[in-house]
């Protein structure tokens, strides 16, 4: 071991991404003496805001890009770091009358969906007499199952489709339709037979459904890194990048820290290590003095891939064709596409988010090398916006796999299928330290794959770890030796 920590801080933080960061803001606030260690050369983990064309440039989210009304902890740390005043509205998946969305063979805008939406649940439910309302219900929540889930829960909503049309029959829909819309949020809640009908895979994950395409959702102007990057300011210490934990051995009386990188040492052992590493990544460690069923629980736990694909354009064509945000549906290898807001010189270009892909369909996406990853995204998009196909619409395309990255390998831990009581209990499981080893970050969350499951766990361990080093005399702001 060399000699860069004289006095070691007796807590390490492995990870830079909003947990590790919060834990360490918050562990340091109550007097602790704090290092974080990030494999990757950024900090920020999954919030991660591409600028194309220089520091004032449009902005592309690679990784986070909203924040639903109902996560109060992200909306609370927003503030106490100064960026309230950054928030604006985000247009969400086919909120605007003019984005698109695919129903069978066809393109068509949200503002003439409801009579093909109509059409198509009624044939696909093989005909017979059904009410406008249920109709149309059936209609507008598999459109959103076919715009924002997977292709599994795709097959599962198509499968039940009958099913739900039944259910959506015998109740008073009314309310919830209206002008061609519906309601699917207010629908759901009122009515949990219509949850009951569907299978429990595609059930529980209506609840990001509903988020993803609900109304009051928000973003940060200028970027989501903003709210990484503000914390990170705030640290007593700058954050390691380019420190690559390789192993984790929990003793007695601290954890070996095995690192890689350039300069860096081979090892380093710290009183205390909350480690915010996806088990998606911890799973290809070498981990001792672990239990059993913490190993056990590190190599199951279920996650599924994401892929982004932006595209820096010379201009915002999309309000050419009447689209002035939000997102259409184009099905496809492509999925989703998202037209962020131009808040820049408009000189500078455009940022679109040709497309974002979830579990199998990122897979497909992620497998394929860049370019082949972008010529396919494009060549459909094309079909989607002819003016792509004009000569130097675009400047730059950009992608993240988040299913190939090293440092993550996949995008969320997923817990469909599972009831709220079994994922409590797979999420404690998760969270549970191993004597001075603590962990948080998305994944120890009961809801995982939001920055608000980040934070919530982050602020757990924290009260884990304060009480830890208090009942064990670590005096705050002392630092032990190695
Ligand atoms: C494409 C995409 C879209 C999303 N959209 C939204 C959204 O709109 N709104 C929202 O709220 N949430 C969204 N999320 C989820 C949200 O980004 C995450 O839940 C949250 O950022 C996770 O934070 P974390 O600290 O748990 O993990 P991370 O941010 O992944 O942090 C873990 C850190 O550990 C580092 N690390 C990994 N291996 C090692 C190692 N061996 N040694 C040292 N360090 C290591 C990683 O580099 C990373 O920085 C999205 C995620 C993705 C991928």
């Amino acid at each position: 071991m060399n000699g860069t920590d004289a006095v070691r801080p007796a807590v390490a933080v492995l990870g830079a991404g909003i947990s590790g960061l919060v834990a360490a803001w918050e562990l340091e606030r109550r007097g602790h003496d704090v290092v974080v260690l990030e494999a990757d050369a950024r900090i920020g983990g999954r919030i991660w805001t591409h600028r194309f064309a220089g520091p004032d440039g449009p902005v592309a989210e690679l990784g986070a890009m909203r924040i639903p009304p109902d996560h109060t902890l992200t909306l609370r740390y927003v503030d106490r770091l100064g960026l309230g005043p950054r928030l604006r509205p985000f247009a969400t998946i086919l909120s605007e009358p003019d984005n698109r969305l695919r129903v069978g063979r066809r393109l068509v805008r949200v503002r003439d969906a409801a009579g093909p939406l109509t059409d198509d649940t009624r044939e696909r439910a093989g005909g017979g007499p059904h009410r406008p309302d249920a109709l149309l219900f059936t209609g507008w929540l598999h459109a959103m199952v076919r715009a924002i889930a997977p292709a599994e829960l795709r097959e599962l909503a198509r499968r039940d489709l009958g099913k739900l049309l039944a259910v959506a029959g015998r109740v008073d829909l009314a309310p919830f339709v209206d002008d061609g819309r519906a309601d699917l949020g207010g629908a759901l809640a009122a009515h949990p037979g219509l949850r009951a009908a569907c299978d429990p895979r595609l059930e529980s994950f209506l609840d990001d459904l509903v988020r993803e395409s609900g109304p009051g959702m928000v973003r940060l102007a200028g970027g989501m890194a903003q709210l990484t990057d503000a914390v990170a300011a705030r640290l007593r210490r700058p954050v390691r990048t380019r420190h690559e934990v390789t192993a984790l051995d929990v003793r007695a009386d601290g954890v070996r820290v095995a690192l890689a990188g350039p300069r860096v040492p081979a090892a380093l052992t710290y009183p205390v290590v909350l480690c915010t590493i996806p088990f998606s990544v911890l799973r290809r460690l070498r981990l001792t003095g672990v239990s059993a069923d913490k190993l056990a629980a590190v190599r199951t736990l279920d996650y599924g891939a994401a892929t982004k694909v932006a595209l820096h354009c010379r201009e915002a064509f999309w309000t050419g064709d009447g689209i002035a945000g939000g997102g259409s549906a184009p099905g496809g290898r492509v999925r989703q596409t998202y037209y962020p807001p131009v808040e820049g010189d408009p000189d500078d270009g455009a940022a679109l988010l040709g497309s974002y892909t979830i579990a199998e369909d990122a897979d497909a996406l992620g497998h394929l090398p860049p370019a082949r990853r972008h010529a396919a995204v494009l060549g459909e998009l094309r079909d989607l916006h002819p003016a792509l196909g004009g000569p130097a619409a675009i400047r730059e395309t950009v992608s993240v796999a988040w299913g190939e990255r090293r440092w993550h390998r996949g995008c969320a831990a997923r817990r469909w299928g599972l009831t709220e009581a079994a994922r409590v209990r797979e999420a404690e499981r998760t969270a549970c330290p191993q004597g001075r080893l603590f962990f948080a970050g998305e994944h120890c969350s009961a809801t995982p794959a939001w920055i608000n499951a980040g934070i919530e766990t982050a602020l757990d361990a924290v009260e884990r770890i304060d009480a830890f080093l208090r009942r064990a005399g670590d005096r705050p702001g002392a630092g032990a030796s190695a």
